[in-house]
């Protein structure tokens, strides 16, 4: 199979299945005061000792989670309380579901945050707690959240960036442009499922969404997951070569365009594994299902937990149209072969050469 469904997951990376493995093989629980919990101890404490050096924060300031849905959640519920939230229009639904009432800050049709209505808004509601997504999961689009930091330090907001895409691609260091606290997930960048963080500036207080036994200093009750804390650790210090990825997703673009594919965001800086295309009179989840069939794993703008296909929300604040629920996502994973760019340019050639014999009505 070709797997270029990296966004929703990437594969995990030796490092942090080493790391994972070697967690497991720890006996003890790290809040026990025993020989075999202070092992456990040492281990979760080396990791967020590690994190902390990738992320340019204190070891104090992180709080493991289970994933980065959790972290965003603890974010909204500790930095939210009696604020205004403002969200992109394009969040992820972690973020929209955990801040239903949220004012939406609309983006431009390439993708990126409207600046100007920030602006605004931020004149509007004072002291507003702002979420901000670093890069879309859908399209790759970056936000500038240096301008919008600048912005919400302006005007005392706190910023929380949700940084799942961005962490282990881009970027690391969120709170030097101005975020109060960001999220990230340790299988969007090679390590296991079920660890995530959340990251906050020197000394912020959280409020916990759970409390428990008090662990990590009272902000986050519950056992750790110490193998996938440990795996998450590993694959950030692993390495990502972007300009690579980038060159691959670029050939695999320009095939897709000569096929008659709509690039959605073209133009906006965007992630290099990232490419979201549309092709006219084409229903996403048919596309979904031919590549498929040719062996090729790619996903459709928004494919919930229940695998129903829907319209894109992020492509139809763009301003899409019909090009919403025509919209695949190829997402390139960190382990890339060359020779994914000739299977999937070809066969995604081919597939949009059968719509156009077979007729729009088709699809
Ligand atoms: N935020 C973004 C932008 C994402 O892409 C995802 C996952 O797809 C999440 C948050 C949620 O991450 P997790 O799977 O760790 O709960």
């Amino acid at each position: 199979m070709l797997y270029l469904d990296a966004n929703a997951t990437e594969p995990v990376r030796p490092e942090a299945r080493a790391a994972a493995l070697a967690a497991m093989e720890t006996l003890g629980n790290p809040s026990s005061t025993h020989a075999a919990g202070r092992a456990a101890r040492k281990l979760l404490e080396e990791a967020r000792d590690a994190v902390a050096r990738a992320c340019h924060a204190r070891p104090a300031d992180i709080v493991f989670t289970a994933g980065a849905t959790e972290a965003n959640a603890l974010a909204l519920h500790a930095l939210g309380e009696g604020r205004t939230i403002l969200t992109g229009a394009t969040e992820h639904d972690s973020i929209r579901a955990a801040a239903p009432h949220a004012v939406p800050v609309p983006v431009r049709t390439d993708g990126t945050l409207d600046l100007d209505a920030l602006a605004a808004l931020l004149e509007m509601h004072p002291d507003p707690l702002v979420c901000l997504m670093a890069a879309n999961n859908e399209t790759g689009v970056l936000n500038d959240i240096e301008a919008a930091g600048r912005l919400c330090t302006a005007h005392g907001a706190l910023l929380h960036v949700d940084a799942v895409q961005a962490v282990g691609r881009c970027n690391q260091n969120w709170l030097a442009l101005g975020a109060t606290s960001f999220a990230l997930s340790g299988h969007k960048f090679g390590g296991t499922m079920g660890a995530g963080a959340l990251i906050t500036r020197p000394g912020q207080e959280l409020r916990p969404l759970m409390r428990g036994g008090g662990q990590e200093l009272g902000r986050r009750g519950g056992t750790p997951p110490l193998p996938a804390i440990a795996a998450l650790a590993a694959a950030l210090g692993a390495g990502y070569d972007g300009a690579k990825i980038a060159k691959y997703r670029d050939e695999m673009e320009a095939a897709c365009v000569a096929a008659g594919g709509v690039v959605m965001g073209a133009g906006a800086p965007r992630l290099p594994n990232t490419l979201c295309v549309a092709l006219p009179g084409r229903r996403a989840d048919a596309q979904l299902i031919a590549l498929d069939m040719a062996g090729i794993a790619v996903s459709a703008g928004a494919a919930c937990s229940s695998g129903k296909v829907t319209a894109s929300h992020v492509l139809a604040a763009m301003g899409a149209g019909e090009l919403a629920g025509q919209a695949i996502r190829v997402s390139l994973p960190w382990n890339v072969a060359p020779d994914a760019m000739p299977e999937f340019s070809t066969a995604y050639a081919a597939m949009a050469k059968r719509g156009l014999r077979a007729g729009a009505a088709s699809a």
